[in-house]
């Protein structure tokens, strides 16, 4: 095992920083009894080896930094991909999530003014989502032009470069895939009884993502198309963010002010709320504790977050039951792995539902299904983190890369999209001939 704490921390300020105390509750930090059982479930700590890059070290250094060592608790939780891989693993109950929530702001808080200042624009940003889409036209111009490709060309010409802003912008470019021509989604989508002739079907309320719009419109049509099939009537009510990127950044007002309207925007429409976006899901199942006891907006986001479900929590229920196999359609099958994004499996607790989904599909001759090795691991994206911590996310992409390598996998199938860009990622690295695509993919397949 290397030595602990000389990890290079992308981001990590050297110079003077505002450390404002760490303000984790010492219940939390005491229910840790140090006894490992996480580490092998920790990404960051297979990655590096380092016990300060695993939950157990990050959980020791703050209760350190009572004794003055704050900085360098910071630097071991700015390096955390928030996957709760840990939690799930934990047999004594930590409840890593909050020690997380509580130590966000001061992670913040040690950010540049500028990187600040630039963070909330992108973050309010993310809620405009008719600014966004015109926003990404040039981007998708500047791609098909190979304009994107110029940075690296720079860096590759003058490798002095490497270490600067346009060094890393560079490097961004790799989980950036091409933006596809955005095509608006339908207001209501009605289910097969609800067509003419038919009974009426039950309604959902569809919730479409920032990021899964702009990268993956088309896997928002085709979850949109497969609740119709399987006989929901699919709405889309008007909607924002849910905040997920600019909570896990530090900036809970931004979050809060997402909260508060997509609240008010659902509350008109009965039914359940379908996201096909993990991240997504977890932030809206969790807008609870966004409102402290007392505000009278807590109540009001416990029941909002109740009528949230997954798109394969909602399919598991309702797709038809499967007819019996075709041998010969088995025969030509894909064979196909599933990554269990942290959101859904170790966030939301959706584990069995997707699998469902898929052992249907493969029951009706669509696919055979091939095990993927920890799966439940982390693949690095987690939100920006694949952008603040690069070169570690890259660390952590390569375990999961082996997995499917070794996998034989023809497709990989996930349920968010950072999973969706950071896969699609790696497989183009490796050069490897495995198709990344979501859920509802399949099921519209
Ligand atoms: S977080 Fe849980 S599993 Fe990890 S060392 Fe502490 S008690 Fe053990
Ligand atoms: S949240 Fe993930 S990366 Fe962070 S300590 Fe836990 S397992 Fe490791």
């Amino acid at each position: 095992m290397k030595e602990a704490g000389d990890c290079k921390l992308e981001g990590a300020s050297d110079g003077p920083i505002n450390l404002f105390d760490l303000q984790v509750s010492a219940d939390l930090l005491s229910a840790c009894i140090h006894c490992g059982l996480c580490l092998p479930a920790c990404p960051t700590y297979l990655a590096t080896g380092q016990e300060s890059q695993s939950p157990r070290g990050r959980i020791y250094a703050v209760m350190k930094s009572r004794d003055g060592n704050v900085k360098r608790a910071l630097d071991h939780l700015s390096t955390c991909l928030g996957c709760l891989g840990c939690q799930t693993a934990c047999p004594s109950g930590v409840q890593y999530e909050s020690i997380l929530e509580q130590v966000r702001p001061a992670l913040a808080a040690r950010r540049s003014w500028l990187a600040r200042t630039a963070m909330r624009l992108f973050f309010r940003l993310l809620g405009n989502y008719g600014l966004l889409r015109l926003l990404f036209i040039p981007v998708r111009i500047v791609q098909r032009l190979a304009l994107d490709r110029l940075p690296e060309a720079l860096v590759r010409v003058a490798p002095f470069l490497k270490g600067t802003w346009l060094g890393r912008l560079a490097s961004w470019r790799q989980f950036t895939p091409a933006v596809p021509v955005h095509k608006s989604l339908p207001p209501r989508l009605a289910g097969k009884a609800a067509m003419p002739g038919g009974e009426k079907s039950e309604q959902v309320q569809f919730f479409q993502g920032c990021v899964m719009d702009i990268f993956y419109n088309q896997v928002n049509h085709a979850a949109m198309k497969a609740l119709a099939g399987a006989g929901l009537t699919c709405n889309l009510p008007r909607q924002t963010c849910c905040g997920a990127l600019a909570y896990h950044a530090g900036d809970v007002d931004i979050a809060r002010k997402l909260a508060k309207e997509n609240m008010a925007h659902f509350e008109n429409f009965g039914g359940e709320i379908v996201v096909a976006s993990a991240g997504c899901g977890a932030m809206l199942k969790g807008y609870e504790h966004l409102f402290a006891e007392g505000e009278p907006e807590r109540a009001r986001a416990a029941q909002f977050s109740r009528r949230v479900k997954d798109f394969s929590q909602v399919m598991a229920s309702h797709m038809p039951a499967a007819p019996k196999k075709s041998e010969s359609r088995a025969g030509e099958a894909p064979r196909v792995a599933y990554h269990a994004a942290c959101h859904l499996a170790h966030a939301q607790g959706v584990r069995a539902e997707p699998e469902a989904v898929l052992n249907r599909l493969a029951a009706e001759g669509c696919l055979k299904r091939v095990p993927l090795a920890d799966a439940e691991h982390c693949c690095g994206s987690a939100g920006i983190y694949n952008l603040l911590n690069t070169e570690l996310s890259l660390q952590v992409l390569e375990a999961k890369m082996d997995s499917l390598q070794a996998s034989g996998a023809e497709v990989v199938v996930t349920a968010n999209p950072g999973c969706l860009l950071q896969l699609e990622a790696g497989v183009r690295a490796r050069g490897l001939n495995v198709k990344v695509k979501h859920l509802a993919e399949l099921c519209q397949d």
